[in-house]
């Protein structure tokens, strides 16, 4: 079996972006590490107190990169484990202030850092839940020191402290709250409008009416599609269809019907084009099919299955013995040919077609 473990996953992007995060937290812990040995180094923290941040700051980032990479993370409603991330950190901080005792308001300052990494995830409560649990890790220590070390702390200064750093947790978490508040908005906001670019873009490239591209488009479909036939040599077949008498079904039965008629009938020609082809609205009630890789044989076999039905589709607005029919002009794109030529060609055939008697496919023999 080969061994292909990576730190962080490449197969799943969101647990890849929580492992970054991760990462960078561990950063920061590193950073701790390196002053912690500073402190060690400097007396103002035991061996026996710096083996054992060491061994907190471990055992956490084991234990998070364990639930990380197992996917246990994606079991909790938070996978991205940020408040538990905060939680452990702040115990972290609460074991550094206990054993540095003289410099302890730096580590104070570390709360701040803990709040800003969920700066853009928790929601106000969880900013000041998590600024409650330091000042509680916080209080306990001050409890603790004043008990087993009470040489090493001033209660009144102490408090006093507690109290600060009280005031700037809760107007930072105030503060957070509100980021990430506005950063949700700007989520929804940016969902919603990539999902209206959607629809203008199918809106822009469709008929509303039938479904089938709009002419525009249409025609770059048929660029792209000559462009192809110019590199590769490969043939298609247009077919310029025009509805038979139309003028006369909406003078009978109302504009609205013909535009239902126009609806079922573009459902009869989806219900038989191929995946590879496409139908565009050319005009009114003219449409205009690309059969790619057909030679007019192959083109004239599908036409015949076109009129014969639509010739034979029931039309629901019209009533039981009304009939529709189509009447079509075929054209093979030769290749260099201008395809405004191949179309017209095909325009000429319905028109011959019409001239024939309509009901009919038209080309040339
Ligand atoms: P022919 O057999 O020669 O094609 O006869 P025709 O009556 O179909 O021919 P013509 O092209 O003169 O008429 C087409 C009519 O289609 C005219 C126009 O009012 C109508 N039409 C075009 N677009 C729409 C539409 O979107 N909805 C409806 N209901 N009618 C449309
Ligand atoms: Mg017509
Ligand atoms: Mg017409």
């Amino acid at each position: 079996m080969a061994f292909n473990f990576s730190i962080i996953p490449k197969d799943n992007s969101k647990q890849a972006l929580r492992l970054r995060r991760f990462f960078e937290a561990l950063a920061i812990y590193i950073l701790n590490i390196s002053i912690s040995y500073f402190a060690y180094w400097a007396g103002i923290m035991d061996l026996q107190a710096l083996y054992g941040f060491w061994i907190i700051i471990l055992a956490i980032n084991i234990i998070l990169y364990i639930l990380f990479r197992t996917g246990l993370n994606l079991w909790m409603s938070d996978p991205s484990l940020t408040f538990i991330q905060m939680c452990a950190a702040n115990l972290v901080v609460m074991y550094g202030i206990y054993y540095i005792y003289e410099i302890r308001g730096f580590l104070l300052s570390m709360y701040i850092v803990i709040l800003l990494f969920g700066i853009f995830r928790l929601y106000t409560r969880q900013f000041l839940f998590v600024s409650a649990f330091a000042l509680l890790t916080y209080g306990i220590d001050i409890f603790l020191l004043n008990i087993f070390h009470p040489q090493a702390i001033n209660p009144k200064i102490e408090s006093f402290q507690w109290f600060g750093i009280a005031i700037v947790l809760i107007s930072v978490s105030l503060i957070g709250g509100k980021i990430s508040s506005i950063r949700r908005e700007l989520n929804v906001s940016r969902k919603k409008l990539q999902s209206s670019l959607t629809v203008i873009r199918e809106m822009a490239i469709h008929d509303d009416l039938t479904g089938f591209y709009n002419r525009s488009h249409l025609m770059d479909l048929i660029e792209s599609e000559n462009n192809r036939s110019v590199r590769t040599g490969s043939i298609f077949s247009l077919v310029m269809m025009d509805i038979d008498k139309f003028k006369k079904i909406n003078d009978t039965h109302g504009h609205q019907t013909g535009d239902q008629v126009l609806r079922t009938f573009a459902a009869v020609i989806r219900s038989i084009l191929r995946k590879t082809d496409f139908c565009g609205r050319y005009g009114g009630e003219e449409f205009l099919i690309v059969l790619t890789q057909t030679d007019l044989q192959a083109a004239k076999l599908f036409a015949e299955r076109i009129r014969d039905c639509v010739e034979n589709s029931f039309f629901p607005d019209l009533g039981p013995d009304s009939r529709v029919t189509v009447s079509i002009g075929l054209a093979e794109h030769r290749t260099q040919e201008d395809i405004e030529k191949t179309i017209s060609r095909a325009d000429e055939f319905l028109y011959k077609a019409k001239k024939g008697g309509r009901n009919r496919v038209e080309c040339s023999d």
